[in-house]
């Protein structure tokens, strides 16, 4: 059994590529040309199953029958803000930088005279199969604080600080950032779907 990655993100494809050591993973490009996906589902469930179904109905019959496509959509959901950047948290300002992202986010929270607000990242892992569609999803809570601290890891990473750390993820090392994302968690999940997948694929 093949495993596509349905991500043109090379950084996403090495970090599933860790975890998912013990399966075959190939990226999009070696089976596929990249095409655009609209990505217009209301949560991040919906969006990971848009992008696997799309992904694995461009294979041909043939085709399907050695693969399952894998997909991800995640975002960071603050309280205070309703759940605001949520599906959005890529493009949450108008220039959709990780920055301008974050500066927003700031902004916001200071407009409510906030220096912090509960939040959580989300992650839904869809898979798509000849055994059907699946999903499986897992958070990371903690908070936002309005001041960047750090320099590792991407996106809002600076403002977010886990439950039970006193660091931002971006003071964090990578290995105890993955030993306790969002991202990790949901793809130890779908492993235990993975395995299924791959004993009835034969
Ligand atoms: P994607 O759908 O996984 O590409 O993520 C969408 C956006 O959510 C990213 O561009 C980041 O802004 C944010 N995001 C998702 N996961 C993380 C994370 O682990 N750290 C920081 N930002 C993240």
């Amino acid at each position: 059994m093949k495993i596509i990655l349905a991500t043109s993100n090379a950084h996403k494809f090495a970090e599933v590529k860790k975890i998912l050591k013990n399966f075959e993973l190939y990226p999009l490009e070696e089976f596929l040309t990249p095409f655009e996906i609209k990505e217009n589902g209301m949560s991040f469930k919906e969006n990971a199953l848009i992008k696997s179904k799309a992904v694995f109905n461009a294979i041909s019959k043939e085709k399907q029958k050695k693969i399952v496509v894998l997909s991800d959509d995640s975002g960071l959901c603050v309280e205070a803000l309703g759940a605001q950047p949520g599906i959005y948290s890529a493009r949450f300002s108008k220039q959709g930088t990780d920055e301008k992202n974050r500066e927003k986010l700031i902004k916001k929270l200071r407009k409510l005279k906030l220096s912090q607000s509960k939040a959580y990242y989300k992650t839904a892992i869809a898979l798509s199969s000849i055994w059907g569609d699946f999903c499986v999803q897992a958070t990371m809570h903690g908070k936002v604080i309005c001041k960047e601290r750090g320099s590792g890891g991407f996106g809002y990473d600076c403002l977010f600080i886990p439950n039970h750390f006193d660091k931002t993820l971006a003071e964090l090392s990578s290995e105890e950032k993955n030993s306790i994302s969002h991202r990790f968690k949901a793809l130890d999940l779908a492993q235990i779907l993975l395995r299924i997948l791959a004993r009835n694929y034969g």
